[in-house]
């Protein structure tokens, strides 16, 4: 099963993929965290993408289609996997598409995960994420047992430089202008499935869960 995970920064995605990882088997692909270790190793890819990140901007479409041609059909392609923060632009959307093609392969579904943009800045300001494991946490809605500690591994959490508050404003006017659109793309297709991100992690699982089905 290969579903892409769409919404706002800080909607959950990444939570729910980890989710769909341990409970459907569906291995979680998020460019975001493959961009973060590509700038922790210094390789070229984190070179040119760091200012980028830091700035709460995307990536150039360029870079971001041949990291992930590389990443779904390269020597380890995945059978069955959930993107997380991919595509981000109707251009990415078009790239994807003609890769599936070039491959016979085909999505199975696009949830689109919604909340109310107050409840988000909250959200992503409260976050917390694993430097050894990236799990994510909320000191709000989903705390660690330790406030500085990974439950999962004992790693360090750390508050990612793009979810303080001069950033996440920036984050979320790129997903209007540039990611939102997809939704309607994707819609057009008959592939979108909307999903309510309201309440907690278990609940918004059990939504996925039933809209994904057996
Ligand atoms: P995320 O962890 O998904 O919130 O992504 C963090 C940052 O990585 C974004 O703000 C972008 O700078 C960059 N990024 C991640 N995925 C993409 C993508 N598909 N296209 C462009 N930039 C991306």
């Amino acid at each position: 099963m290969k579903v892409i995970l769409l919404g706002p920064p800080g909607v959950g995605k990444g939570t729910q993929a980890q989710k769909l990882q341990q409970e459907r088997g569906l291995l979680q692909i998020s460019t975001g965290d493959i961009l973060r270790q590509a700038i922790k190793n210094q390789t070229n890819l984190g070179q040119q993408a760091n200012d980028y990140l830091k700035r709460g901007e995307l990536v150039p479409d360029d870079l971001m289609l041949s990291l992930i041609a590389e990443t779904l059909f390269g020597d380890r392609a995945p059978q069955d996997y959930i993107l997380d923060g991919f595509p981000r632009t109707i251009p990415q959307a078009e790239g994807l598409d003609k890769l599936f093609k070039q491959h016979g392969d085909n999505l199975d579904a696009v949830i689109l995960l919604e909340a109310d943009p107050q409840a988000i800045i909250n959200r992503l300001s409260a976050r917390r994420t694993c430097r050894q494991c990236n799990s994510v946490y909320n000191l709000l809605t989903n705390p660690p047992k330790h406030p500085q500690k990974c439950d999962a591994c004992g790693g360090e959490l750390y508050q990612r430089e793009d979810d303080r508050i001069e950033t996440i404003q920036r984050r979320l006017e790129v997903y209007t202008s540039q990611t939102a659109p997809l939704a309607e793309y994707y819609r057009q297709r008959g592939q979108l499935k909307t999903v309510s991100a309201d309440g907690t992690p278990a609940e918004v699982f059990q939504r996925i869960n039933d809209t994904l089905g057996g």
